[in-house]
């Protein structure tokens, strides 16, 4: 049984396809709910939506504070199902808006279906260590999804739909924007490579981690790391860290040098389709989960890797 009315809401482009496809899946009717872009209501609709509220963001307002409106469009609608995309603002309003509906939010869910005519989300907890399983019995369920979850379908530009702006003030969130300045250090976005290479505390010096760039250069990877090199050390952004409470990743292969294979870090690969580890003791954990295991120091045998591939 599909869900009459599905709605999704992201104020991330990248999100619009994935998104739209779960709901498309799950749904009989999508809607989506973005903020400002025109363009960007079009690509919801090629993508699966079948109508768009477009809120048109007023500076200085932040998305959180259209919680109060968007909850009452989606009572009025009785949407059965509510996916927010799970960036920093859109775990806010999946909040507010589940308080406003007095119901609870499911965060994010790794997994989703239809099951006796309820939806079962899964999600982790506990680290990463378990995976817990929900059947929403609320009238209408509110959940966080990031990327990954679900495979975006190929766009059909001749799609149409309906879409509506909606102009008015965001409520005070409660923040007061002082000034705006632009995000120090990179954007990458790990989620969509196919190769990465991921570093750990195997590496003793930043200096070092020119090896892995080479090898990820020679290959076309990108690079990645373990919590402690970019919380503890900082020698990367936190936004390259692989894991429970960092990204969560897909790719084709995933090479993890000096990385021990704690469950906190695993979690962010299991979905990798070949694990590829590298570490000098030869009882570390990451040996379990990986296809090929390469036990050596990386000092010695990284450069010779990385010399044959670039011969
Ligand atoms: C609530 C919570 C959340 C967490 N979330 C995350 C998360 O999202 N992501 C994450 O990564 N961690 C997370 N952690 C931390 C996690 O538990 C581990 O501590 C961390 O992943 C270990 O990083 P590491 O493998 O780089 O370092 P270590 O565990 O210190 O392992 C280093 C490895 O390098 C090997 N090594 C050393 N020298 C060499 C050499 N010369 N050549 C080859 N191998 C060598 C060692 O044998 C060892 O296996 C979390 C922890 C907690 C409690």
């Amino acid at each position: 049984m599909a869900i009459k009315n599905v709605w999704f809401i992201t104020d991330d482009l990248s999100a619009i396809g994935e998104l739209a496809a779960g709901a498309r899946k799950l749904g009989e009717h999508v809607t989506a709910v973005l903020f400002s872009e025109q363009d960007q209501a079009k690509e919801a609709i090629a993508c699966g939506a079948d109508q768009v509220y477009l809120f048109k963001k007023t500076e200085g307002s932040f998305i959180e504070g259209y919680s109060k409106e968007i909850a009452g469009l989606i009572r009025a609608e009785q949407a059965g199902l509510v996916m927010v995309y799970s960036s920093a603002s859109g775990r806010l309003i999946a909040g507010r808006i589940a308080s406003q509906l007095e119901t609870s939010a499911i965060s994010n869910v790794s997994d989703l279906y239809i099951e006796d005519d309820h939806v079962v989300a899964e999600h982790m907890v506990y680290g990463g260590l378990a995976l817990r399983k929900e059947k929403a019995l609320s009238d209408t369920v509110v959940l966080t999804v990031g990327l990954g979850v679900f495979e975006a379908n190929a766009k059909d530009e001749s799609r149409e739909g309906k879409v509506t702006e909606i102009t008015g003030e965001a409520e005070n969130a409660g923040i007061k924007v002082i000034e705006i300045r632009p995000k120090q250090g990179e954007t990458v976005n790990l989620k969509v490579a196919k190769k990465v290479v991921g570093v750990g505390r195997g590496f003793a010096n930043e200096e070092d981690l020119k090896m892995a760039e080479d090898l990820a250069s020679a290959t076309g990877a990108e690079l990645a790391c373990s919590r402690p090199i970019a919380e503890g050390e900082k020698w990367m952004g936190k936004e390259r860290y692989v894991g429970v409470s960092g990204a969560v990743l897909k790719p084709d292969v995933y090479v993890a040098i000096g990385i021990s294979g704690q469950i906190q870090h695993m979690v962010g690969v299991n979905d990798a389709k070949t694990i590829v580890a590298i570490n000098k003791d030869k009882n570390a954990p990451i040996f379990k989960q990986a296809d090929i295991g390469l036990v050596g120091d990386l000092y010695t045998v990284l450069p010779k890797i990385t010399e044959k591939l670039k011969a």
